[in-house]
């Protein structure tokens, strides 16, 4: 049997429904897997080849594989939205697609195509369907798609690899927020950089990831829960926290987020609210914002709202900012209030319970 060319090879061992309901009742987020995943492999002589949906289960990697060493990776994040009618829908595939081959052309790995990336979430979502969560109640879940990428020769030398392994998982998620959206505190990372220019801030790599986690356990030591990174050259501009996008809301009505420089990661979250906040009668911008403006737009009551994005946690209202020497509160005038309408606009996109204007929808 194949899906959109992809060979389906099923698994002899699915879970029980009984269990799987279980899961989906208690979700969390990343702990549990579906039953199959998605798998695609790429050689230097063949390219694409070997579409499959098989059994979920661990790789055989040898422990010279280069992404164990070098660390050649990519990855991708994309939730499948569960509507009324019971039919299941991605958003905006194909910017993750996008955002898939510039990370991979980053990270010299080969460039998958629209059709195999979207095609690939397809074959998965259309055998693990029973794992897409029924939202109760405007709950806000959904199964969480994973694609990545590794560099898999066997090979210690640093340069390219010349096999490479494409993979989807699937791990059902429930509400970022249990008991409803709670402002999160931010803490301003002095000691550390995310991205430097001509670096990979832009690319999704697990590198990225792996070079905040130093700062993220300092956010911990200072009961913050996320990090807030400045540029790496004047220490001065708003990058972008360390898995979500940053907006600025003035009483103006003016909305700001940080231009692409490439060293943030283009969201597809963030690019949608530029969009979507002229329904809202505001006016985005992208251009440079620094820490000073922050500062002095909280301390004038100017800046009415911050608030960070993704597509785990949609919008987040950030409460405060916290460095060594200063807590930075917002006056929060407005309760979040374009947070919260933002966060509506999306959903209900996603949900299915407005209409999709844009074909943003999959
Ligand atoms: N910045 C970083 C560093 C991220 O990891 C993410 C999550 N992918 C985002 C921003 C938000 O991107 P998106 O809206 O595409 O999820």
């Amino acid at each position: 049997m194949t899906t959109s060319g992809f060979d389906i090879r099923p698994t002899a061992h699915p879970t029980d429904p009984a269990i799987r309901e279980q899961i989906l009742g208690n979700a969390g987020f990343g702990r549990y897997f579906t039953d199959h995943m998605a798998h695609i492999r790429w050689t230097a002589d063949a390219g694409w080849h070997g579409r499959e949906v098989r059994p979920y289960g661990p790789l055989t990697l040898d422990p010279a594989a280069a992404v164990l060493h070098y660390g050649q990776e990519i990855f991708e994040g994309v939730k499948a939205y569960r509507h009324a009618d019971g039919s299941v829908w991605t958003f905006r595939p194909e910017k993750n697609a996008e955002r898939f081959r510039a990370s991979a052309r980053r990270l010299a790995l080969p460039e998958l195509s629209d059709e195999d990336f979207i095609g690939s979430l397809k074959a998965l979502l259309a055998q693990d369907s029973a794992w897409v969560p029924t939202p109760r109640d405007g709950e806000e879940t959904s199964l969480y798609l994973r694609p990545f990428m590794i560099a898999s020769e066997t090979f210690l030398g640093v340069r390219p690899s010349k096999e490479v392994d494409y993979y989807v998982i699937a791990s059902p998620a429930g509400a970022y927020f249990k008991g409803g959206v709670k402002p999160v505190s931010i803490w301003l990372s002095s000691n550390y950089k995310r991205a430097a220019p001509g670096g990979t801030g832009y690319a999704k790599c697990g590198g990225n990831y792996a070079a905040s986690l130093a700062a993220q356990k300092e956010a911990e030591a200072h009961q913050c829960d996320q990090v807030a990174f400045l540029d790496a050259v004047e220490n001065r501009w708003i990058e972008e926290l360390g898995g979500m996008n940053l907006f600025f809301v003035y009483k103006d009505g003016r909305i700001v987020t940080p231009q692409l420089t490439g060293t943030i990661l283009e969201g597809v979250t963030r690019d949608s609210i530029l969009e979507l906040a002229r329904e809202e009668g505001l006016t985005p911008e992208e251009r440079h914002i620094s820490i000073d403006e922050w500062r002095e737009g909280a301390a004038s009551g100017e800046l009415v709202e911050v608030f960070a994005c993704g597509t785990a946690a949609v919008v987040t209202p950030v409460g405060e900012l916290v460095s060594e020497d200063e807590r930075l509160r917002l006056s929060g005038d407005n309760g979040g209030e374009y947070a919260k309408r933002l966060r509506t606009r999306l959903l209900d996109l996603q949900y299915g319970r407005s209409e999709d204007k844009r074909g943003w929808l999959t």
